[in-house]
Parts: C-alpha cells; sequence; structure tokens
C-alpha cells in the first residue's frame, strides 16, 4: 500500500490541496494494493504554473545539456528495473514476465531510440543555399500536457516524457488512474536524475477532473494523448477553445491479412500477437483476414493455439496471459463475446466467463470466432481483450477492402511469401503502420496511426519533432553567433 498521496510540482513531492482519494485495484486478486489522490483544478493549477515558469530557461538550455539529463534517467532506469517491473505487473495485471521483457524494456528502447535520434534534430538549420540569410529555427511548443493509458505504462510515458525533455518543452504528466503506481517509480526516478524544478510535474487524477482541467488549461500550449477514441475526441473539443496542439494516439482493430502462400510460422506468431498482454494492445491483430485455400485448417489450427493459450496471475512466472485490467474491461469484453455469438458469429474457442479453475480476478478466456463478417461489432469495435475474429477473403481486392473498412488505421499485417503482393499492400493499406511476415518496425521507426486512430507519430526523429515548432527566419547575421 502506498501511505503517501503526493505529486510531483516544481521538483518537490507534495500533498494535494483537496481532492478525493481512489483505491488501486490489483485485477488478479480484485484487492486494493494502493490508494491514490485524485487531483483537483487548484493542483493542476499549481503543475501547471510551474511548467509555465520553468519554460523559458529550459527551452533555452543547450541541447546537449538535455541529453545529457536524458542519459542519466536511462541509467536510474534500469537500475530501477525490478521496482518498475512489479509496479506495473501489481497495478495492471501483467504477467511478472512480461512485465520484466517487454512492459518495462519497452521504456528502455524508446529513450535509447530517441538518444539516437537526438543527433539528427537540427535545431538551427539553414533553408538552402538560394537564401544564404534564411534560417529554420526548431523551438519547444511550450507547455504540454502528457495524458497516458494504463496499458503498456512505461512504453507510453517514455513516449511523450522523453520526446518532450529533448526538445526543450516543459510538462505536466497524468498517468492512468487505473494504472499510477509505475508513475510514481518513474517520478522518483525523473527527481533521481536532477531534472531541473518545474520542467518535469506529475499529477494524479481522472479524465473528468485533472484530464480535462489539462486539456482545457489555457497555460498548456499542447495535449498529447494516448487512450481511446472517445477521449481523445472529449479532448479534441475541449482543447479547441484554447486552440492548443493535440496530438491523438487512439485504438484501432488491426487487419491480418493472411494469404494461402504465408509463411508456416504466420498464424501461431498472429495468435500469439493478438493475446499478448491479455489483448490489451491498441496495435493487436484482431481482425484475422484468412485466404479462402487455408481458410478451415486456419481456424482449427487457431482454435488449438487458443485452447493452448493458459491464463493465470500477473505473479507467477511463466508464458500465460494475465487478467484484463478492471471489472469494467471485464464487463465490456463479456458483453462483447455475447453479442458476438447473438449476431451469429461461430465461437471456436473460449466464450463467456472465466477459463476454469479461475474464480476471482478479471480473467478473460482466450476466445475465438470464425466466419465473422465485417459488419459485426465483433469486427467493428475495439474489445481489447483476448478475442480474435477469423474472416474469410477469396481475392486480394476484397481482402483489401475488408481491411480498410473501419474507422481506425493504427496497424495492418501482412503474411505471405509474394513480395510484390506485399508492397503493393503496403502502399495500399490506410494505416500509420504496415508490419509483414513478423517484422516488427526498426529503432526509431514512428509510431501512429490514421483516421480515428490519431494523428500523432510517436518514437524516433518524428517523435520528438511533435513537440518543436518551426520558425522561419529572415535575415540571419552569418557573422555571429
Ligand atoms: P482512456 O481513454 O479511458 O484513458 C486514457 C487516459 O485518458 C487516462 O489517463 C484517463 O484518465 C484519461 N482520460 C479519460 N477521459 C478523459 C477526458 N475526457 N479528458 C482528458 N483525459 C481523459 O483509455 P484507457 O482505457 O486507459 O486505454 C485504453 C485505450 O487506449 C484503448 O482504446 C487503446 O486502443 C488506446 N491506446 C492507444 C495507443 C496508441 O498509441 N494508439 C496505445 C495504447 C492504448
Amino acid at each position: 500500500m502506498l501511505d503517501k498521496r503526493q505529486f510531483y510540482i516544481n521538483g518537490t513531492w507534495c500533498d494535494p490541496i483537496a481532492g478525493q482519494s481512489l483505491e488501486v485495484i490489483d485485477p488478479s486478486t480484485e484487492e486494493p494494493c494502493a490508494v491514490i489522490s485524485l487531483g483537483g483544478a487548484a493542483d493542476t493549477d499549481l503543475a501547471v504554473a510551474a511548467a509555465k515558469a520553468a519554460l523559458p530557461g529550459w527551452m533555452h538550455s543547450d541541447p546537449r545539456e538535455r541529453l545529457e539529463l536524458v542519459k542519466r534517467i536511462l541509467e536510474i532506469y534500469e537500475s530501477r528495473a525490478e521496482d518498475m517491473s512489479q509496479a506495473i505487473s501489481t497495478e495492471m495485471g501483467a504477467p511478472i514476465d512480461l512485465a520484466r521483457e517487454s512492459q518495462f524494456t519497452s521504456g528502455t528502447w524508446h529513450i535509447t531510440n530517441f538518444i539516437t535520434a537526438f543527433e539528427k534534430i537540427e535545431f538551427i538549420a539553414p533553408l538552402g543555399d538560394h537564401a544564404p540569410e534564411d534560417r529554420i529555427i526548431r523551438e519547444a511548443v511550450g507547455v504540454c500536457a502528457l495524458i497516458t493509458p494504463w496499458n503498456w505504462p512505461m512504453n507510453q510515458v517514455t513516449l511523450k516524457v522523453i520526446p518532450a525533455l529533448l526538445a526543450g518543452c516543459t510538462m505536466v504528466l497524468k498517468p492512468s488512474e487505473i494504472a499510477p503506481l509505475s508513475s510514481m517509480v518513474w517520478t522518483e526516478i525523473m527527481h533521481e536524475a536532477g531534472t531541473p524544478k518545474g520542467v518535469y510535474n506529475m499529477v494524479n487524477g481522472d479524465g473528468p477532473g485533472v484530464g480535462s482541467q489539462l486539456s482545457g488549461h489555457p497555460d498548456v500550449d499542447m495535449v498529447s494523448f494516448t487512450g481511446s477514441t472517445r477521449a481523445g475526441i472529449a479532448i479534441s473539443k475541449n482543447a479547441a477553445e484554447t486552440l492548443k496542439r493535440v496530438h491523438l494516439e487512439l485504438g484501432g482493430k488491426g487487419a491480418n491479412l493472411v494469404f494461402a502462400d504465408a509463411d508456416e510460422k504466420a498464424v501461431k506468431r498472429s495468435v500469439a500477437h493478438c493475446f499478448q498482454n491479455s489483448g490489451q494492445s491498441c496495435n493487436a491483430p484482431t481482425r484475422m483476414l484468412v485466404e479462402r485455400a487455408i481458410y478451415d485448417q486456419t481456424v482449427e489450427q487457431v482454435r488449438e493455439l487458443a485452447e493452448a493459450t493458459s491464463v493465470g496471475p500477473a505473479s507467477e512466472s511463466g508464458k500465460h496471459i494475465g487478467p484484463v485490467v478492471s471489472q469494467m474491461q471485464f464487463d465490456k469484453i463479456q458483453d462483447l463475446i455475447q453479442k458476438g455469438m447473438s449476431e451469429g458469429a461461430r465461437l471456436v474457442a473460449g466464450g463467456l466467463g472465466r477459463p476454469e479453475g479461475l474464480n476471482r480476478g478479471y480473467f478473460v478466456r482466450p476466445t475465438v470466432f470464425a466466419d465473422v463478417t465485417n459488419d459485426m461489432t465483433i469486427a467493428r469495435e475495439e474489445i481489447f481483450g483476448p478475442v480474435l475474429s477469423i474472416l474469410p477473403f477469396d481475392t486480394e481486392e476484397e481482402a483489401l477492402r475488408i481491411a480498410n473498412d473501419t474507422v481506425y488505421g493504427l496497424t495492418n499485417y501482412v503474411q505471405s511469401q509474394d513480395g510484390a503482393r506485399r508492397n503493393r499492400l503496403a502502399r495500399q493499406l490506410r494505416a500509420g503502420m504496415i508490419e509483414m511476415n513478423g517484422k516488427s518496425r526498426g529503432a526509431g521507426a514512428p509510431f501512429g496511426g490514421m483516421k480515428q486512430s490519431g494523428n500523432g507519430r510517436e518514437g524516433g526523429v518524428w517523435g520528438i519533432e511533435d513537440f518543436l515548432e518551426v520558425k522561419a527566419v529572415a535575415g540571419w547575421a552569418n557573422d555571429a553567433e
């Protein structure tokens, strides 16, 4: 249990001015594992004021100073690996091995990639030989509100805090109220690294409270948000009054096009990817489109794989999947499984209720539906649980049409040995990311979506540029500093 109910404002841990407290629930046991304070408007105002006061100094600091700070953060982050993994595993239910090997390490990966990408940012660059007295200056957007979800907590926190710092922005982080423990550890890291006062602030709170206070705050210049499309719309509307820059990383309904010439590991890889993190990833390949020639055998293979997927508590070591994050998510997933059955999809594995032997905790049965059509609710809505839909197709054109027939556009997947087809589809699929034959994106690749999956690009050079303004200068003195 956390006995401290604290925020981090202007370089100091402090108590909330007023507000309510909230229990953090361990999803494996349904028992409270901590209590946090939910901030109110006065706390938000204090944090924003601290960030605003620190902005002039930080935005004009030497970029090398900012880089040194990020290197210290990385070093300390690595030394806190176990605390961080335990915090993530407890708060959101990732099995401890996944927390250690993927959740924690996603932070290390992003920080390291940002350090490399930073070298490529030219803060003052010439426009070209045709305009010798022109310069393009890149400068910090300003005070940023960083609002993060619970599903990959350190992935999302590092994808926002680190580029904002490198760009010279100051910030207020509001982590998910469902998974705030990892961000408390993160804030200790930021403090220990010697982050200058006011540059980084953290206030716990919920969406209607601190979340909307930040997105409507006149002194916040930018909101970087990761979460549901619902909240992304609310934030965009609220931010419109003050015309803030709003960057959104939202939901997805990834199509995975499996052709008859897919490699032999394609199906196994795809199912594991869909169920990883208990299906709670925005880029999960949840719509498996399978070419008719291999449809029946693939459905059978997926059924076997789903039935072989074990489910268990987050604290246990192993390759099982954990619970989903909350009672609310559990109920939502059950409701969608019910809809799948009532709308006529064929249930081939899993189904309603908890897996056998698990009577407590938000555990969901790894579930597979076949003969799904793209107009069914389970093909249209993001489920955010271990539920896979399989849809047959006859031609590449049909597969492409089904894949693109969604409001989302985050990640699509292709499994095929035909290089020309892969390149064709890479150009035609409407999504921010296309991953083929199990290849994951390389270091420094941008993460982000199209359509209702959002508009931001996180990671690498693009991730830093998201936090920079572009200023055109004419009349630059070439003979002065
Ligand atoms: P959520 O939208 O409920 O909450 C996310 C964060 O937004 C939390 O910190 C919450 O307190 C805050 N929030 C909620 N309503 C708000 C409001 N009106 N104003 C300001 N802040 C508000 O989402 P969640 O349930 O925590 O996360 C799951 C969702 O996140 C899924 O839809 C998933 O696809 C999406 N997601 C997207 C990406 C991506 O990069 N595209 C990555 C991870 C998760």
